[in-house]
């Protein structure tokens, strides 16, 4: 099977989404985004209650079925009070720590959809007035954000429409090098959605019959844990989550392979489906890494807890400092979308 996907058309793509804020808790607009991008390419596609995405795919067995999916939601912030002298502290939607996003460009949406732009610093970061700029903790108390308008009180700042519950993004600053790297804010999980929609519209327009019905969850509240736990037809046998390889100290994941998960904080992925991914990779020369997630859970992991009888399993693109400055290379992506096209193609496993 001759697959060759185009890094380029996912890259563009990748860029298209991350350029589009949402935190989880406030996805419409990009929800609404990939509902057309699906439904240009002729997929019936159904939103779910808490706003997720479902596109369903006929295959030739419609009795057991499959369902992938990727996460659309991200790490971002939501305002908790807004400070006598016009700044605004927040709150964090998602994991992630203070010091990754310190110094970064944000956009406050207010509930009446008026965006204003703004600066997430520490209280103390003029050098010339406090002498422990460095030291103070970055924490809820010393993080605000510094709103570009001539805002110096409570008052004005409200006279704005800006309020407690305001919805705060992080600037993803999405860039694409020479040497094949695409760096961003989001990519956890925003390079996984691309690569679902390339591959749908792959398998669109040259009229690939898929070997089982299967499902693409758009999930939009993984960040906070319960995305894809729900609207899993009872005829789903195996639930695949594509979802970002973690890298560091002691991780076998980098940024050129396939991430192939087989244990994370929820335990085990299931052993069949593991191998089974395992041996497609291995047959199409497909670069991967068999890794474990020491702080991870997915939609998958999620599911299983909900308690859904199924075969689960993880994959995705490594990203290098996740949940902050996030990086990744096109050999990842790449691999990625190899992996997923053999595996859509392929037999179920035996359970
Ligand atoms: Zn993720």
């Amino acid at each position: 099977m001759n697959y060759q996907p185009s890094v380029q058309e996912t890259f563009s793509l990748i860029k298209e989404l991350v350029s589009i804020p949402s935190p989880s808790g406030n996805t419409s607009k990009v929800i609404s985004y990939v509902e057309k991008f699906l439904q240009e390419n002729g997929v019936v596609t159904k939103r779910n209650r808490k706003g997720g995405l479902i596109a369903t795919v006929k295959g030739t067995n419609e009795k057991e079925h499959r369902m992938l999916t990727a996460h659309v939601d991200t790490l971002g912030a939501m305002v908790k009070e807004i400070k006598s002298n016009g700044r605004l502290k927040l709150t964090m939607i998602g994991g992630f720590r203070w010091n990754s996003v310190e110094g970064e460009y944000c956009e406050i949406e207010t509930s009446s959809g008026k965006i204003f732009s703004g600066t997430i610093l520490m209280h103390q970061t003029s050098v010339h007035v406090y002498k422990n700029a460095g030291d103070a903790p970055r924490n809820d108390e010393n993080i605000e954000v510094r709103i570009d308008e001539k805002v110096s009180s409570r008052e004005q700042v409200k006279e704005l429409g800006i309020e407690v519950g305001d919805f705060v993004s992080f600037d993803p600053r999405v860039q694409i090098t020479d040497s094949g790297y695409i760096k961003s804010r989001h990519l956890d999980d925003k390079a996984s959605v691309a690569i679902l929609l390339n591959m749908i519209k792959h398998i669109q327009t040259e009229k690939i019959t898929l070997p089982y019905t299967t499902h693409f969850l758009i999930s939009n509240n993984e960040e906070i844990g319960y995305g894809g736990n729900s609207n899993i037809t009872p005829d789903t046998v195996e639930y695949l989550a594509v979802d970002m390889g973690a890298l560091g100290d002691g991780q076998s994941s980098d940024e050129y392979t396939v991430s192939i998960c087989v244990k994370d904080s929820s335990g085990p992925y299931h052993y069949g489906l593991r191998k089974h991914l395992v041996e497609l990779a291995q047959k199409n020369e497909i670069g991967y890494k068999v890794d474990i997630y020491p702080f991870y859970g997915s939609d998958a992991s999620a599911a299983i807890r909900s308690g859904h009888d199924i075969i689960h399993g993880l994959i995705g693109p490594g990203i290098e400092s996740s949940h902050a400055f996030e990086r990744t290379h096109e050999s990842s992506i790449l691999n990625t979308q190899k992996l997923i096209y053999h595996y859509l193609l392929s037999e179920m496993v035996d359970y």
